[in-house]
């Protein structure tokens, strides 16, 4: 089958034979690619700067936001047949740890991780295991959903998470309407009835976060007038939550400042060291949170806001033997949405 790898970090990518994936164990599921995801951790990870972390042996297939058709399944699994449209959850999951039990997929302490630790979705077939995989309702297609299942996926763990705590009349402010934030606004609008303000340095970003569900928007300024905004709007309180997508050149500096006292700051974007000075913190009693992809049962809900038509997600299609073309647009910036390879 097609394949396309990392032969050495820091080279370009190369496609390549390779044979299918096999059934090795009872619980396997191989599945036909119907699309996969390009993501910015694809190039971190042919920059090397996941060597260490991911440990993995090159050369290896990449591509970990996948969707596609079940291929083959091993003798145990009952869940799916032959032919299914399904979503892949990012990991495989033992299912027997304390974490897998509570739901907690995250912090397994015995998985895999296709597409960074062991070969991914940039091919025809990939390997995963049943727990992984989430049957897709009728209307949608593998294409139209592959990269929600990280991307996306990360959006709502942490939205969802917020939510929980907000109610209505509260106010809940967005750093960043790129990739993620713009799920995350579709999100939060279909599970919350607190007030969205969203914050983006980007005109075109700010147009699009109020087509799709912004009850306010406020243009981020090196000036940081746009903390004086939020503090009016919120009647010089302070958001009850602050979710930063950013969390880069000074985001949670500033965005703490737009925080009510015993607010929730929720860190998803990462780059920047929070130098917070800690009696701030125990005056006030803010919290800071950090949130890392999302659990199976998120990608379930997920799904399910996107059957409904309350979740989109623009996408860019590439062919497979296109990766280079899906890559060097993604790093120049010319991708609206989501790019996807399609086999
Ligand atoms: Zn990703
Ligand atoms: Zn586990």
């Amino acid at each position: 089958m097609k394949v396309v790898r990392v032969i050495e970090y820091h080279q370009n990518l190369q496609l390549d034979e390779a044979p299918e994936p096999k059934i090795t164990s009872p619980l396997d599921v191989i599945v036909k690619i119907g699309a996969a995801g390009v993501c910015r951790t694809d190039i971190h990870i042919i920059e090397g700067q996941w060597e260490e972390k991911a440990g993995v042996k090159l050369p290896y297939t990449i591509g970990h936001e996948n969707a596609g058709w079940i291929h083959e399944v091993g003798d145990g699994v009952t869940s799916v047949k032959k032919g299914d449209k399904v979503i892949l959850h990012p990991l495989v999951t033992c299912g027997l740890c304390r974490a897998c039990r509570f739901g907690d997929d995250v912090h397994c302490e015995d998985s895999t991780f296709p597409g960074i630790n062991v070969d991914g979705g940039y091919a025809e077939y990939l390997k995963t295991g049943a727990r992984s995989v989430i049957k897709l309702d009728d209307k949608l297609e593998p294409a139209d959903v592959a990269a929600l299942a990280d991307a996306g996926l990360t959006a709502y763990h942490v939205v969802a998470k917020a939510a929980r705590v907000l109610r209505p009349g509260n106010f809940v402010v967005m750093i960043g309407a790129g990739g993620l934030g713009h799920i995350g606004i579709q999100v939060m609008k279909a599970i919350s009835g607190a007030t969205l303000v969203v914050v983006d340095r980007n005109p075109d970003a700010l147009a699009l976060a109020k087509k799709i569900g912004a009850d306010h928007t406020i243009q981020a300024k090196d000036d940081g007038s746009f903390v004086k905004e939020v503090m009016d709007l919120t009647k010089r309180k302070g958001a009850e939550a602050v979710i930063d997508f950013v969390a880069e050149g000074g985001s949670t500096a500033t965005g703490v400042k737009m925080l009510r006292r015993a607010g929730n700051y929720y860190v998803v974007g990462y780059g920047e060291n929070l130098n917070i000075p800690t009696i701030d913190i125990i005056s006030t009693e803010i919290n800071f949170i950090g949130n890392l992809v999302g659990s199976y049962n998120d990608l379930v809900e997920l799904m399910e806001l996107a059957a409904q038509g309350k979740v989109s997600l623009h996408t860019q299609r590439y062919k497979l033997e296109d990766f280079q073309k899906a890559i060097d647009d993604l790093s120049a910036g010319k991708v609206r949405g989501r790019a996807i390879l399609v086999p």
